[in-house]
């Protein structure tokens, strides 16, 4: 198989993107530290910081794979307020990845509470949630692999509680020249490699890399999500690690 992603008609996209993470499922939380050298779980700390979420607070992880939003969410809602009412529930599209992340949850003191549940579920058609549910929604490197972005946040929107709040952590335009070439080179080069020598799969990660590539920039970004009914504070994000990944953030005002 050759992911030659840019030749992929829009609506082979879906299932091309099924069989990048059913390959990848048991070596996708490996693979992430190794590729991003652990920088993942900063990113991932510091959304879930900005999110700040107070007791009870009930969360939507659009495209959760193996759980490391959720994960964190509850952890800080325990650590931070002593909250054992806070909510998340974890949907992704590909029941393998799901199946990774509720293995995980099984080893935790979540495990048997009514604090996590796991759905599998399309991001671009959430009929399965009611609208105005959800008091955060949060969707980390997963939009990107979605057909249709304009979908997916039309139905964070219509989900989100009023006074809800949108959460994006995505991969982003790196504008310094001279980090840009490095990163380029890194990514293009090396990463295939780390997924060649640790997943036996250099394809998948080529896919990953150029649907990077392929991604809007963080001003295109923030313009979709204000269209899309999103109130935005400032630009609408803040670039990490040099806009390696951005954080994005609308209001359902
Ligand atoms: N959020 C997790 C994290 O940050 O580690 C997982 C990110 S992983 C790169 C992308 C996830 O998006 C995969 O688990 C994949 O199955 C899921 N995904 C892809 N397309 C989707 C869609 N249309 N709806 C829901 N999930 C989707």
């Amino acid at each position: 198989t050759h992911f030659g992603f840019k030749s992929v008609p829009e609506n082979m996209k879906e299932t091309l993107v099924g069989k990048v993470f059913e390959n990848v499922a048991t070596k996708y939380d490996v693979m992430n530290d190794a590729m991003s050298l652990g920088v993942h779980r900063l990113w991932k700390d510091h959304t879930i910081r900005t999110m700040a979420p107070g007791p009870g607070t009930k969360l939507l992880d659009v495209a959760g794979g193996t759980g490391d939003i959720a994960m964190g969410f509850l952890n800080y809602c325990k650590e931070i307020h002593g909250d054992t009412s806070a909510k998340v529930t974890l949907l992704d599209i590909n029941p393998k990845m799901l199946e990774v992340g509720k293995q995980r949850f099984l080893k935790t003191p979540y495990h048997n509470s009514s604090q996590v549940t796991f759905e599998v579920g399309n991001a671009e058609d959430l009929s399965s949630i009611p609208s105005n549910s959800y008091d955060v929604y949060t969707i980390a490197f997963g939009i990107r692999n979605c057909t249709h972005i304009d979908r997916v946040l039309h139905e964070a929107f219509r989900v989100l509680k009023p006074g809800g709040r949108f959460m994006c952590l995505e991969f982003g335009k790196v504008r310094n020249p001279l980090v840009s070439s490095i990163y380029n080179l890194y990514s293009f080069q090396i990463i295939p490699l780390i997924g060649q020598i640790i997943a036996s799969d250099k394809d998948s990660y080529q896919y990953l890399v150029e649907s990077i590539r392929q991604f809007p920039s963080q001003e295109q970004f923030a313009e979709m999500i204000m269209n899309a009914g999103f109130t935005i504070v400032g630009d609408g994000w803040e670039d990490l690690t040099f806009g390696i990944a951005a954080l994005h953030s609308g209001f359902k005002l």
